[in-house]
């Protein structure tokens, strides 16, 4: 059985009686997953409007906690910004659980952990870039506060709404996708602790960053390939990957511990990226999965699997010639064997086999027995091509889907999934 991503706004402009008729639409759908706190997304992504939303066009992602908690309370050296809609006493889950009950629906509250707006003590806590500049909104995997504070979350939130199922998301290192492009971003982090950790590692921090600055000089004159020869054969960068998944996969294993001792039947699933990329970004899914019964990812082909593909490019390249090397250089840095020019790309995303290659990769990287959610693309594309996606995703190595996402999916895309489900049967 299936499930799909909800956003606050979803519920509190549309109210769960709408949410509950369109899904309702779909068929085989069990899980709800409210989002409990936004990132700086622009809903939809990235233009568009809200198709079936009676108040708002556009809702611009804040990265404010959405749950009627006081984060600041249950843990005062590191918070996350409360939604203003929570101090107006509007609280999505809640309205959403209580509609939910005696439905066949269950809820999976889904938590972004990294980035965010968050307060507090952020020097002990945020991650900075091989330059030593801030990240924005984002917290290290080897800050001081971020285990205890979401232990704190998680526990409370259990306790006030009595879910024991979360999907953890942003559990990773930044991309370069941003207000603006950011390739800094990526490389990162070089935080105090996350110093400290590398050189107890064997790994020296300033010959890394030297390394680094290379990789992004390369990239600055145009050399693709050499770039990527570079991040493959540098034992410092592969090693500074190793430390990037190391910290990622040692943050999942003492939160899901840290919840374990205080509350044994709090589950975690993980929303990962899809494999092609997970790995630059700190995500092992061999580790991770050793803590988590489940795991979604999404490999949305249209859009790049997620990655902000066409911004990179554009980032380093303006002339066409260089645009289709970078684009090669990128594919090739990732693995990917597609025979498409940057412009196919363009126009229409990586080729639907994308879905299915990189779910294939997910059976065979995860423990044995992970249950595995293919994320499908909802919106931006026509009911054709959802069910395209769909039946690929069927035919893979996932043994379900998750829908991204309700609030930005046009009213006849949910017609065409129920459409589809009826004719499996
Ligand atoms: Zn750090």
């Amino acid at each position: 059985m299936g499930g799909i991503h909800l956003h606050p706004h979803d519920i509190l402009d549309e109210g769960p009686a709408a949410i509950m008729k369109l899904v309702g639409k779909m068929g085989r759908i069990r899980y709800l997953l409210p989002e409990a706190n936004t990132i700086f997304e622009r809903n939809p992504y990235p233009a568009g409007i809200l198709p079936h939303n009676p108040v708002h066009d556009v809702v611009q992602g804040t990265g404010t906690f959405h749950l009627s908690l006081d984060t600041r309370k249950l843990c005062p050296r590191l918070y996350q910004a409360t939604d203003s809609s929570v101090e107006d006493g509007r609280d999505s889950l809640g309205l959403l659980l209580e509609a939910a009950k005696g439905t066949p629906y269950s809820v999976v509250p889904w938590v972004n952990l990294l980035n965010g707006h968050f307060e507090g003590d952020l020097h002990h806590n945020g991650v900075v870039d091989f330059r030593g500049n801030p990240v924005e909104h984002w917290l290290c995997p080897n800050g001081r506060d971020v285990v205890e504070m979401w232990t704190n979350v998680l526990l409370a939130a259990s306790e006030r709404y009595g879910c024991t199922t979360f999907l953890l998301d942003r559990i990773r290192f930044p991309d370069w996708a941003g207000k603006q492009v950011n390739p800094a971003g990526l490389f990162s982090c070089f935080c105090d602790r996350c110093r400290s950790k590398m050189v107890r590692l064997g790994l020296e921090p300033d010959p890394l960053r030297a390394e680094l600055d290379g990789v992004v000089r390369m990239l600055g004159e145009k050399q693709f390939d050499e770039a990527v020869a570079r991040i493959t054969d540098s034992a410092a960068v592969q090693a500074w990957i190793r430390f990037k998944q190391d910290s990622v996969s040692s943050f999942i294993e003492s939160l899901t511990a840290s919840l374990r001792l205080r509350n044994p039947s709090i589950v975690c699933w993980l929303d990962l990226w899809p494999p092609s990329y997970a790995w630059i970004l700190g995500q092992d899914y061999a580790r991770l999965t050793k803590h988590s019964p489940a795991l979604k990812h999404f490999p949305y082909h249209k859009l790049g699997g997620g990655a902000d593909v066409q911004g990179l490019i554009e980032y380093f390249a303006s002339e066409r010639d260089d645009r289709e090397q970078a684009f090669l250089a990128f594919m090739r840095l990732f693995g990917m064997d597609y025979r498409i020019s940057y412009e196919q790309f363009k126009q229409h995303g990586f080729p639907i086999e994308f879905v299915g290659v990189e779910n294939d990769k997910v059976r065979s990287l995860s423990q044995p027995g992970t249950y595995i959610f293919s994320g499908i693309q909802m919106w931006n594309l026509s009911p054709d091509e959802l069910v395209l996606a769909i039946d690929e995703a069927d035919r893979s190595a996932a043994d379900d889907v998750l829908y991204y996402c309700y609030g930005w999916a046009d009213p006849e895309l949910f017609d065409a999934v129920g459409t589809r489900m009826a004719d499996e049967k």
